[in-house]
């Protein structure tokens, strides 16, 4: 359980409720007080003058402000324990700036009655999201006191209670410091309009033959629908092409074997978003008017199902000199995109021979280390949970990537986004906390915290695209990165999803 300290520097024994959580006062227009209000005793304020104010968890100041029909002089925390804790009526401003680190029991600033208030007091106030007031929780919950005017009485209830001070943020695991490098994603003109112009829209689709035949079917009208995950479920991807010549047709059907997808936005975001093995193919007529080439298609497919691999491997490689053995040597080889720093160093004891399919013993690898196995664009990664961000990390906001508001799931975040490349499995992306609609938790429970620093590691991607239609979107699913990864995640080899 976590353990917030007490926000006065008089303490749980001198100091008073003055207006409890949740009550409407008449002085105020009958609103409901949506934090409690705490003064230190008068006694104790002769004895020692005003208490200094607390932060009553460690976290990064994320707003210092005034408001005079508000809160006057206040300051927000954005806590280890990720929610908004907000400090009102300060004397002073907080000296502190946005993007600094606090201790639990490090003081604030100075108690006051700036702003909407009658006297000096601290309003400290609560919420899971900072801009929804709706997401505000009962402070005396957590800080284990009774919600009830008069002395301050702990409840022994829920969290732990004592008096500020201490410098540690025991009960939590903080988030590892990590010097991320960020790219900020600029706005694209025009990107988040629908209607049948093409807004700088650019997609490529070629489809080959294993003799190195291409055709370019860019300038018909295509869609797609493109699942992109290190799940090692195949998830099959849809491309429909419409209107193809009696040649092409042919082609598609008897000869194609693989298919190339591009896609973005003029300019700097665009590139592959998918490389994969035709599975099936096969034409049909839409609404009599429309000739429409379906193809289904999955990223390796061949390599997974017929890359078979009969050799010997000498004594002394270690796990990942086997890994790329067993890739180039299968008798449908692939290439090594990416091998976890992660992975196990130890060699093999003994000389081995390989006979049976090259991803199974990829896997059987990847298990030693308990990282994950996944195929993208025909090359083989194996990776950790844990590995830290081989890319700058993607800063997203509304105003640059964001189609909708993302969601909190179990695991992370869930969000609809512009089609970009560069929205990829594996790619870290920044989502600060404000923009991300929280799920609804029960208090007390941490496990499912937002990420503390907003970064995120995708896991999935459906990129979804109409180049004579409105779709143009990547929807992702992608896991708290460096805050609480679940412990299902920390102990186990298994996937996240
Ligand atoms: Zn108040």
């Amino acid at each position: 359980m976590a353990n917030y300290g007490f926000p006065l520097s008089s303490g749980v024994e001198n100091s008073r409720v003055t207006s409890p959580y949740n009550v409407r006062r008449a002085q105020f227009n009958n609103r409901i007080h949506g934090g409690i209000d705490l003064v230190a005793n008068s006694s104790w304020v002769t004895q020692f003058s005003q208490p200094d104010l607390l932060a009553t968890i460690g976290g990064t100041i994320y707003l210092v402000k005034y408001e005079a029909n508000g809160f006057g002089n206040y300051c927000v925390i954005r806590g280890v324990d990720g929610y908004y804790h907000i400090y009102g009526h300060l004397k002073t401003p907080a000296p502190w700036s946005v993007g600094q680190t606090i201790q639990r029991g490090q003081k604030v600033g100075d108690i006051g009655t700036t702003g909407h208030s009658t006297g000096i007091h601290l309003h400290y106030e609560i919420r899971q999201n900072f801009a929804d007031k709706a997401t505000r929780l009962d402070p005396c919950q957590l800080l284990g006191i009774v919600n009830e005017t008069g002395p301050v009485q702990t409840t022994g209830q829920g969290a732990f209670i004592f008096n500020g001070g201490s410098s540690q943020n025991d009960g939590y695991q903080v988030a590892v410091p990590y010097d991320y490098t960020y790219e900020e994603l600029r706005p694209i003109a025009d990107s988040l309009q629908s209607a049948d112009r093409l807004f700088g829209r650019r997609c490529r689709i070629i489809v080959r033959d294993d003799d190195g035949a291409a055709m370019d079917f860019t300038n018909l009208h295509i869609t797609f629908q493109i699942v992109k995950t290190y799940l090692m479920d195949i998830q099959y991807s849809v491309i429909k092409i419409y209107n193809l010549s009696r040649d092409s047709e042919a082609f598609v059907l008897r000869k194609a074997t693989t298919i190339h997808v591009e896609a973005g936005y003029e300019g700097a975001y665009y590139g592959e978003i998918f490389q994969g093995d035709i599975i099936q193919s096969f034409g049909y007529w839409e609404n009599g008017t429309d000739f429409i080439m379906e193809i289904i298609a999955a990223d390796s497919e061949r390599f997974l199902n017929a890359g078979f691999i009969a050799n010997h491997m000498e004594r002394g490689m270690t796990q990942r000199q086997a890994a790329e053995y067993i890739t180039a040597k299968a008798s449908i080889p692939a290439k090594i995109n990416s091998i976890s720093d992660g992975l196990k160093e130890n060699a093999l004891p003994r000389g081995k021979v390989f006979f049976g399919m090259a991803k199974d013993y990829l896997q059987q690898i990847a298990g030693n280390s308990e990282a994950t196995l996944y195929m993208n664009n025909g090359e083989v990664n194996l990776i950790k949970a844990t590995d830290l961000p081989k890319d700058s990390v993607l800063k997203l906001t509304p105003n640059s990537g964001f189609i909708g508001q993302p969601q909190q799931t179990e695991l992370g975040i869930k969000a609809k986004c512009l089609l970009l490349p560069q929205i990829k499995v594996e790619r870290c992306v920044q989502v600060d906390n404000q923009w991300v609609q929280e799920r609804q938790i029960t208090l007390g429970s941490l496990q499912t915290k937002l990420d503390p620093q907003g970064i995120y590691k995708i896991a999935k991607v459906t990129y979804t695209g109409d180049n004579r239609g409105s779709d143009w979107y990547a929807e992702f699913e992608a896991m708290s990165q460096s805050g609480y990864l679940p412990a299902l995640l920390a102990n186990s080899g298994g996937n996240p999803f």
